[in-house]
């Protein structure tokens, strides 16, 4: 069985890092690819299909997908892959005759009875003539079409049991089942507090994977509505969490949200400013933190005095390692450098929309 998986752009090796850990987690062989067909954000996994037998004695697939959907920190969808292709041309009729003879020709059979309802749901990315309910409708009608000749379809675009669907991003177009649903993974259920500039769930692991975290104490901050805290708390980490957010609301929500995860007791939260770090924390081992960017709140023309003195005061305290978010390259190096930290690692993540700049320091 081949799997199309997703995540955000920059973070596919850890994606597949945790995919292969799961894969033998489950105890099955596979293979993980990044950036397939050279597609950002993308995996494939090529899975050995494997058998069970349940209480009453019947032989049962195992359901790896289902398997990934519930345990995956770092995926967007499961997707079970039918086919892909690159299209020869983006000019929007040969494209979109392209797709239809393409999944028309796929064996979409071999994924939907004929008493199911259906759907397709579209992802399109890169420059394209014509738009993602184009090709929704283009490949709705092919899947239509096809399953005509083994007896009447059933569509139902609002609650269908089977979504099919549809990538293109640039010219590389991927067809396949879509095992997530509607609601993708890195849309948490704890998060009741919507926080204006929440991180992505994913993107969170991705910073906590990259701190090699070794039992010491954690701390957010600039926590917002708290993701990286909670989504340490429920890796049971065992070392001290803390979170620490200027304003009320924000706070207030980041309890919340550790409350609907049922991991408020593993988080302590300061209503605080980060730039007098040290008059809440003598010493923390680890610093994980989405920095303001000053886009979707604040000022901009504020952002470089925030950093400058939230670092230096971060020099007082840090004792091991801090990973870092911000969209802001420049101003956060000036920091960095004026205050006495190494940059370990630096790297591109996309995150709604933007690539932001992820550093590892010390
Ligand atoms: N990662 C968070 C989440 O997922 O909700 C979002 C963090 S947001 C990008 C940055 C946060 O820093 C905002 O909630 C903002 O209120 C807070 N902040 C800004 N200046 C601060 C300061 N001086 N001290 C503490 N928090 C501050």
């Amino acid at each position: 069985m081949k799997l199309l998986l997703t995540t955000s752009r920059g973070i596919e090796d850890l994606a597949k890092k945790e995919v292969e850990g799961l894969i033998k987690r489950a105890g099955l062989k596979g293979k993980v690819e990044e950036k397939p067909l050279g597609v950002e954000g993308r995996i494939w996994a090529e899975i050995e299909e494997s058998y069970y037998f349940n209480r009453k004695g019947k032989k049962r697939e195992f359901e790896i997908a289902s398997f990934l959907n519930e345990n995956s920190r770092l995926l967007h969808r499961v997707i079970l892959h039918i086919s892909s292709t690159k299209l020869p041309s983006l000019e929007k009729e040969k494209a979109l005759n392209e797709i239809y003879n393409f999944v028309f020709n796929s064996p979409i059979e071999n994924y939907v009875k004929i008493s199911e309802n259906f759907a397709v749901r579209s992802f399109r990315k890169g420059e394209h003539e014509f738009t993602s309910v184009d090709i929704a409708k283009t490949a709705g009608s092919a899947i239509y079409d096809k399953l005509s000749k083994f007896g009447m379809p059933k569509v139902n675009l609002d609650h269908p049991s089977v979504i099919f669907r549809t990538e293109l991003i640039d010219d590389v177009f991927f067809l396949g089942i879509d095992t997530t649903g509607d609601s993708s993974l890195h849309k948490r259920p704890w998060r009741v507090y919507d926080h204006p500039a929440h991180l992505k769930a994913s993107i969170a692991n991705a910073m906590i994977e990259l701190a090699e975290l070794d039992g010491g104490s954690v701390l957010d901050p600039m926590c917002g509505s708290g993701t990286i805290l909670i989504e340490l708390a429920l890796r049971e980490y065992d070392g001290k969490i803390i979170g620490i957010e200027k304003y009320e609301k924000h706070l207030r929500g980041a309890k919340m949200n550790a409350l609907a995860a049922g991991v408020s007791n593993k988080i302590e939260f300061i209503h605080g400013d980060a730039t007098k770090l040290s008059k809440y924390i003598e010493s923390v081992d680890f610093v994980l933190s989405n920095l303001p960017y000053g886009l979707k709140i604040g000022r901009k023309s504020l952002i470089p005095e925030l950093y400058m003195k939230f670092f230096n005061e971060l020099s007082k305290v840090l004792e091991k390692r801090g990973v870092f978010l911000t969209t802001e390259k420049r101003t956060i190096e000036k920091a960095f450098e004026e205050n006495g930290f190494k940059i370990l690692h630096h790297r591109l993540v996309g995150h709604g929309g933007l690539m932001v700049h992820l550093y590892i320091v010390k």
